[in-house]
């Protein structure tokens, strides 16, 4: 059975389908049509759908863990099981290459699969003839979840799978530009998890504040821009809500001299522009050693001309086009910005022809450093490549920045690479790759790249409060004469 694109989307609560109380429209990128009307989810509607989630509290915090275990992996089954459809129409809506929406459902079960392992752990913390006392940790309550577009389900279920395996509930709210697939999701687990414990709302602009400050939502999970994550703290602080914070990056790679050219330039190309550029760990700025600066420029751009950017729907796409239209304006501002000052471009730079959101992929050879493209986060196929001589300099440049979210290093030298990490001012650093993660590793950013973790048991922990608990023992018995 196919997707009908047509077909009604509607939000989930209490294990139910529900239309919205408006709608909106959700385009598909690479030719600005329509793929299917949204449910506008009204404030009344996320009342109910926090007032669900709340109800389902108690029975799901008191369910075993291993009946919560085996709920994540259900889960990761029907990601599977509906592997096609969902693939489809999350190309439509996002604009990712099929094998890149394959990859993100895919992805969202191997994390489901991956923390539904995990333990949580208790301490015993005293055990004398007086006390013993023990630190546990006890689910929080409801989850608002807010994810962005960019990946829209495997950054969901970095929230959903941890936040239900402690034994928490949700309310779950995918970005307005790509709602539909996290929909379609919620519909398929109806009657696979508890009523109620998973609440699926999608709406405008509106929605996301009026969960971050809603009363009845104990903690929020947010990926998104600093921006906004600034505004999702504040809000939150009115009833000190727990807060997970994912944010944006800039990324730095460091190419240092001893690299094998022709072999770390397809990676290199990669780790910049996959999902054309839109992630958060994306490399952002290239710093290259003098010594082999030309010859990897050129490589670059050679390996970039052999890649396909087009419709994520059609055969050999390798990079789609951008999500949104305000995304589009805004990486065509800072294009337009580096050509205002003369910065060259070695490839790209032509904004195409529309319909669709699509910018080539562009290159700009060794821009100033306080250019706007190398210190602001594009989130787009535009790479600034930057010329280094001094490692001293280069990690001070690397550092200098609000961001810290990811940073990688490209050396034959490994030990040498390792030991530079620590100089490296960023949540993950990688050593001869970009972008990878594990669910058993904590991923987050520092600086004004967030607040908190993701994975791990760094990560599942932040869906759970520590609770102490300590029993005095009572006095032996004074012995029988
Ligand atoms: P965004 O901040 O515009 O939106 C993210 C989500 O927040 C969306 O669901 C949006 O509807 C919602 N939202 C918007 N305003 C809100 C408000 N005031 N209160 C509550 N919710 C609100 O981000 P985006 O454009 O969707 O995503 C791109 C950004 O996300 C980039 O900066 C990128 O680096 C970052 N990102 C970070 C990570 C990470 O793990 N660190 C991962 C992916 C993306």
């Amino acid at each position: 059975m196919s997707i009908a694109f047509d077909k009604d989307f509607t939000l989930t609560i209490g294990g139910k389908g529900v239309a919205g109380a408006s709608t909106f429209p959700v385009l598909n990128p690479a030719n600005e049509q329509v793929v299917a009307e949204a449910p506008d989810c009204s404030r009344a509607q996320l009342d109910t759908a926090v007032a669900a989630a709340r109800a389902a509290f108690p029975a799901w915090s008191a369910t075993p863990i291993a009946e919560r275990r085996k709920a994540l992996l259900a889960i990761a089954g029907v990601l599977a099981a509906n592997l096609e459809d969902l693939k489809r129409l999350l190309t439509a809506e996002q604009g990712k290459p099929h094998a890149d929406a394959v990859g993100d459902v895919m992805g969202g079960a191997y994390w489901c699969q991956a923390i539904s392992g995990l333990d949580i752990p208790t301490t015993v913390v005293e055990d004398t003839a007086e006390r013993r006392g023990e630190t546990r940790h006890v689910p929080i309550g409801v989850v608002g979840a807010i994810a962005p577009w960019n990946f829209p389900i495997i950054l969901a279920m970095f929230k959903v799978a941890p936040a239900l395996l402690a034994g928490n509930t949700l309310v779950l709210k995918p970005s307005p530009f790509t709602p539909l697939t996290t929909l379609k999701i919620g519909e398929l687990l109806r009657g696979v998890l508890p009523d109620g414990v998973l609440n699926i709302v999608s709406g405008g602009d509106d929605l996301g504040p009026w969960m971050t400050s809603h009363p009845g939502i104990d903690k929020i999970s947010f990926t998104g821009s600093t921006a906004t994550g600034r505004k999702v703290m504040a809000s939150a602080a009115t009833s000190l809500k727990r807060v997970t914070l994912e944010l944006g990056g800039n990324d730095a790679a460091i190419v240092m001299p001893d690299v094998d050219v022709e072999q770390v330039a397809e990676q290199l190309f990669w780790a910049a522009f996959r999902n054309t550029g839109q992630i958060c760990i994306a490399t952002k700025r290239m710093y290259v050693h003098k010594d082999i600066y030309e010859p990897l420029r050129d490589a670059l751009v050679a390996y970039a001309k052999t890649v396909k950017v087009g419709d994520g729907a059609e055969q050999g796409s390798q990079i789609g086009p951008i999500n949104n239209k305000q995304q589009y304006g805004r990486v065509l501002e800072l294009i337009a910005d580096a050509k205002a000052k003369g910065y060259k471009f070695v490839l790209g730079g032509e904004a195409s022809p529309g319909p669709g959101y699509f910018v080539p992929i562009s290159i700009i050879d060794n821009p100033p450093e306080d250019s706007r493209i190398v210190q602001e986060e594009q989130f787009g196929p535009v790479l600034p490549l930057m010329k280094f001589d001094n490692i001293d300099d280069v990690i001070a440049r690397t550092n200098a920045t609000d961001y810290g979210l990811g940073a990688s290093i490209w050396s034959a030298d490994e030990d040498k690479a390792f030991d530079l990490a620590s100089r490296i001012a960023s949540g993950t650093v990688w050593i001869n790759e970009a972008g990878y993660l594990s669910p058993l590793g904590a991923f987050g950013g520092m600086k004004q790249s967030g607040l908190g973790s993701e994975g791990a048991l760094e990560g599942l922990l932040e869906y759970t409060n520590a609770q102490t608990v300590y029993v005095k023992k009572k006095a032996p018995a004074p012995a029988a004469e």
